[in-house]
């Protein structure tokens, strides 16, 4: 062993600990790491050559700064098949009790080969009426969000945890959110998006499996869903509410546009 080993190694363990200790304070008994499997890997299959996005900036609104935009390839075709495809198959769900209480089933829109994906809770009463994701006030402050990352809403694919809106807002149950879970999945396991953002605690809980998270502590940390990364926000709703932390949820989206950069 060198002496550079020697001096690192001390180090290396400290980090590790204090890895495993944040984890643990998050409510973690073992580390959220899957194995890979492979329709989740992330897309270094996308064969078209990139094509670029277009530029927005700006500091006025509500997210500070602005994004230069970045690239994305795609085969889309396929994939809004498929998607085609399991929205059939979720047909005139009745599977739990969220389907007595709803005007329609919200499924997801955007772009089928969108690198990034945001996923919400449940849909809200615009939501449910015009059979979209996030059309409410929560949704014109993620379409800002979106817009100051340099994207348009249509360049990225937006959904929810559940697809049925729960009686005046309340929060998806188990047993809903158990139900529903399973069509998430396979809208990201066709999507195939390069990074993932959760917004708010249920989607987040939902997707990282622990449903003892705090969004306040998760948020702004990457996690693994399946291979693909996941960064964890602040819901647009409760930004809403709270508008100081918006800054916080920009630096989240800053990371992410990192990540989508390097992975052009
Ligand atoms: N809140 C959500 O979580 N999803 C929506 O679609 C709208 C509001």
């Amino acid at each position: 062993m060198t002496r550079d080993n020697i001096s690192t190694k001390p180090n290396i363990i400290k980090n590790i600990k204090s890895i495993l200790e944040f984890y643990q304070a998050i409510g973690f008994e073992r580390l959220p790491i899957n194995p890979p499997e492979s329709p989740h890997t992330p897309l270094s299959k996308r064969d078209n050559p990139p094509k670029s996005l277009f530029i927005k900036g700006g500091l006025e609104g509500d997210f500070k700064g602005g994004n230069e935009g970045f690239e994305k390839g795609g085969h889309g075709g396929m994939k809004e098949t498929a998607l085609k495809a399991l929205r059939k198959e979720i047909g005139d769900c009745e599977r739990c009790k969220l389907s007595k209480g709803r005007t329609h089933i919200v499924f997801g829109e955007g772009d089928p080969d969108a690198r990034l994906m945001f996923i919400g809770e449940a849909p809200g009463k615009e939501e449910d009426l015009q059979a979209r994701p996030f059309v409410g006030d929560a949704g014109m402050l993620l379409t800002r969000l979106i817009d100051k990352m340099g994207l348009k809403r249509s360049d990225v694919y937006i959904a929810n945890i559940v697809k049925c809106r729960p009686h005046l807002n309340r929060d998806p149950e188990m047993d809903e959110i158990e139900q529903c879970r399973g069509f998430i999945e396979r809208q990201i396991e066709i999507i195939q998006p390069e990074i993932i953002m959760s917004l708010g605690r249920i989607s987040t809980q939902t997707l990282i499996g622990n449903m003892k998270l705090k969004i306040s502590i998760t948020r702004g940390n990457f996690f693994d869903y399946k291979g693909i990364p996941l960064m964890p926000t602040f819901h647009p709703a409760y930004l809403i509410r709270n508008p100081k932390d918006k800054w916080l949820t920009w630096s989240d989206a800053q990371k992410v546009i990192e990540k989508l950069k390097t992975k052009d």
